[in-house]
């Protein structure tokens, strides 16, 4: 079973391939612990990535009490999520006080003076701190030569399988789903994966194949959010059931292939209970109605 993960995707290559030791990222430990440190004296941070992660550590670092920008290449969290969540969480996180930066691809320059960072338009942005949370990398350097790699990933069947005695499973893994192969860097995603391929592995072709239940939930600027079903969602939700606060709700997109994506945004749900929300059809009337 391989099952080594990714890697944070780096801004900039330094020797050795092991990255700028300016430029902070988030994935390990010790990553999370350099990170705090370095943020003990408040200072002014600038991240960049606009996607889940990127907006996580910018909302911890203005919670700290830091001046923080967020340079993003589209309008953030709206690739994964969606125009409409993207805007929602973008507005709370002005209201905030988070600097919002939209451009092109970001670079970083660095000198003895410190790192910079210039947008495509050529404009520079100086901080004390810079943190970048564009993507991951797969962990496959190790099977360099193995012949388990097609251009480079690993590809496994709908029973996690890449030859009948070696399966694949978590970050690292591209798998078939009903859109299309990918790779899912999420927490579930692996745990399901896992667990299809270690039958895939015992039960060889008797194995159920693996049936994707997208899960996914982030916590930033005061909205704690949790979704079931195919991200991003297109336009506004169909079904808008208000919470007990103000901005608490329960949300449904109806997508064209006749799936539904059910999110609830600081609201306390089980997750089953969200799922039969997004299996629920086009017009849910209350959530209450459905149980
Ligand atoms: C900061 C952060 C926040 C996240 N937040 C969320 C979230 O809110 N929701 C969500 O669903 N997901 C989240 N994720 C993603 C989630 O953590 C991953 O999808 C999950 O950890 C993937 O599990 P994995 O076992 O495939 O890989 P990993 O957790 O990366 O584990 C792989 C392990 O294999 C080791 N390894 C690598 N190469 C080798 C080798 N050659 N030999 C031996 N060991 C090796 C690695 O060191 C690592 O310990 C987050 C990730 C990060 C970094």
């Amino acid at each position: 079973m391989i099952a080594s993960g990714s890697r944070a995707r780096r801004l900039r290559e330094g020797a050795q391939g092991k990255g700028s030791s300016r430029e902070l990222t988030l994935r390990t430990i010790e990553d999370a612990i350099l990170l705090r440190e370095r943020l003990a004296s408040r200072p002014s941070v600038v991240v960049i990535g606009g996607g889940p992660l990127g907006m996580e550590v910018a909302s911890g670092c203005l919670h700290l009490g830091c001046e923080v920008t967020l340079v993003s290449d589209g309008k953030p969290l709206a690739r994964q999520l969606g125009d409409y969540l993207g805007h929602m969480f973008t507005s709370s996180a002005i209201r905030q006080g988070l600097r919002v930066v939209v451009g092109g691809k970001a670079r970083l320059m660095e000198s003895d003076a410190g790192t910079r960072v210039v947008l495509a338009d050529g404009t520079e942005l100086e901080a004390d701190l810079v943190v970048t949370a564009v993507g991951d990398e797969p962990n496959t350097d190790w099977l360099a030569g193995t012949r388990l790699l097609v251009d480079g990933a690993l590809r496994v069947d709908t029973r996690g399988r890449l030859r009948s005695d070696i399966v694949a499973a978590g970050d690292v893994a591209f798998f078939p789903s009903s859109r299309g192969v990918r790779r899912v860097p999420l927490w579930t995603s692996a745990i399901d994966q896992a667990k299809a391929a270690a039958v895939g592995l015992l039960k060889g072709d008797a194995a159920p194949e693996f049936t994707f239940q997208p899960y996914f939930w982030t916590e930033a600027f005061g909205l704690s959010l949790k979704s079931v079903g195919f991200t991003p969602m297109v336009g506004a939700p169909d079904y808008f059931e208000p919470g007990e606060d103000s901005d608490s709700m329960l949300l449904r997109w109806e997508d064209k292939d006749g799936s539904g994506t059910a999110v609830a945004i600081n609201y306390r749900i089980p997750v089953p209970k969200l799922r039969r929300l997004a299996d629920a059809g086009p017009s849910p009337r209350t959530l209450a109605h459905m149980m």
